[in-house]
């Protein structure tokens, strides 16, 4: 008998839009369109999913929603008045593979630092394009009241009096309300643990430092002091208590480069391991330091998440605008690291329509083939995405793949690779 014809109705979702007090509108007849580095196309059937739980819309600013007429097969153009540009910012371990469809009118502003997910509706509910890769629930605080974080960070505080550290963390926990903050605050999951007030890079979307006539703000201040190996390792020991798998995470949002301290996070973290410390301990870098490796892993390390938004230099250093070091020395780092024991992830900025082109794809595939790098953790780049096509102008990713496509091959051409959206436990942490 042939195959069982599925009995699923097929998921069209028709355009969301706004009007320009913010109320938001499914349209009667246009059908949702997507982009994919400014390829319009209805959404593929295998990336439609349901809206997650904690996402956030966002209207844009001078921008026309545009949607598809089924029955002319014309992309139609609201009128910017009230037809305004709505996109979804997806809940964390989702990534989004194709962006919002619209038009930017002239003089419309940048828009701020984050990822412009495309948005439908259909039967009821909003779908986005998107894949949750992983199922790690330690940036879901949906269920947790406020109190608790307020009350997790007022002990904190008093458990670790005069620790500047803890108060620069109360602060990021309960101001920009960061998640890995928060969870700091809550005793449970990643703690942060932000060491440096410099970076050798520049990129084009950083978050804790945007030049003045960027047109965009940074999304948090970068810290302004130096604290103490005492300061971390006394944060590391008393989360440490509270957390039965803790992972401890140097390179935050509120830092530059981590490596730029490197000796304070091999004396923090040695000081940590000599008191007894387990658990991961990790940190998140532009690689850009290849001889820091071995000194952190020596005391004490268990893993890196490398920043990257391509394996190809012209792409990576357009976007990373390195200051003293290039791409070449990310790939020597990530050998260095893998030759010193660490477990090494990327954090890849995924840009749909590019990342997933060919090309880029081809690029990656030999990096990880070459390092035997373990772990992508496959993040939604934070940028508007006209400004982050305008930074790879020029640059051809070939043919555009899809992003389970994209995931699909890595993994099936490198066994051994996983993928997630969070830097992983390591089981066998601090026993090197
Ligand atoms: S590496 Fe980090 S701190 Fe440095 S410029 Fe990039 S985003 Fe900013």
């Amino acid at each position: 008998m042939q195959g069982r014809m599925s009995t699923k109705p097929r998921i069209e979702p028709y355009m969301v839009f706004a009007d320009a007090k913010g109320n938001i509108y499914d349209h009667p007849e246009l059908l949702m369109l997507c982009s994919r580095a400014g390829e319009l196309s209805t959404p593929r059937p295998d990336e439609l999913i349901p809206l997650p739980e904690g996402s956030e819309f966002f209207l844009l600013p001078g921008r026309a929603a545009l949607g598809l007429d089924p029955e002319t097969g014309r992309v139609e153009e609201l009128d910017e008045a009230d037809g305004l540009a709505v996109a979804v910012f997806a809940s964390p371990a989702h990534t989004l593979s194709a962006t919002a469809a619209y038009r930017t009118r002239p003089g419309a502003p940048v828009l701020p630092l984050f990822a412009y997910g495309a948005l439908g509706f259909f039967e009821g509910r909003f779908y986005i394009c998107a894949k949750r890769v992983d199922q790690d629930r330690r940036q879901e605080f949906g269920h947790i009241p406020c109190e608790r974080i307020e009350n997790g960070a007022r002990k904190l505080l008093a458990d670790l009096p005069g620790n500047r550290l803890a108060r620069h963390l109360t602060s990021c926990a309960l101001t920009y309300g960061c998640p890995a903050a928060r969870n700091l605050a809550l005793g449970r999951f990643e703690a942060p643990l932000p060491t440096s007030r410099v970076c050798n890079a520049r990129c084009v979307g950083c978050i804790s430092l945007q030049p003045e006539d960027s047109g965009f703000p940074s999304t948090q201040n970068r810290i302004t002091f130096k604290p103490s190996q005492k300061e971390i390792a006394d944060i590391m020991l008393r989360h440490q208590s509270k957390e039965k798998r803790p992972i401890f995470s140097y390179g935050q949002g509120c830092e530059g480069e981590p490596l730029t301290e490197a000796p304070l996070i091999a004396a923090a973290t040695a000081r940590f391991r000599k008191a007894g410390g387990r658990g991961t301990v990790n940190v998140n870098t532009n690689a850009s330091l290849t001889d820091a490796m071995p000194r952190i892993a020596e005391a004490g390390v268990d893993s890196i998440r490398v920043s990257l938004n391509s394996a190809r230099k012209q792409t990576y250093e357009a976007y990373y605008r390195p200051n003293g070091y290039g791409f070449e020395d990310v790939k020597k780092s990530i050998l260095a690291a893998k030759a010193a024991g660490l477990f090494v992830s990327l954090n890849l900025l995924f840009l749909p329509g590019f990342t997933d082109g060919e090309n880029e794809w081809e690029a990656l595939n030999a990096l990880v083939a070459d390092t035997r790098l373990d772990f992508i953790q496959m993040r939604n780049l934070n940028l508007d995405p006209e400004l982050a096509l305008g930074v790879v102008a020029g640059i051809d990713p070939g043919p555009c793949m899809g992003l389970t496509n994209f995931m699909k091959r890595l993994g099936k051409q490198n066994p051994w690779l996983r993928f997630g959206y969070f830097n992983p436990y390591i089981e066998a942490a601090g026993e090197r």
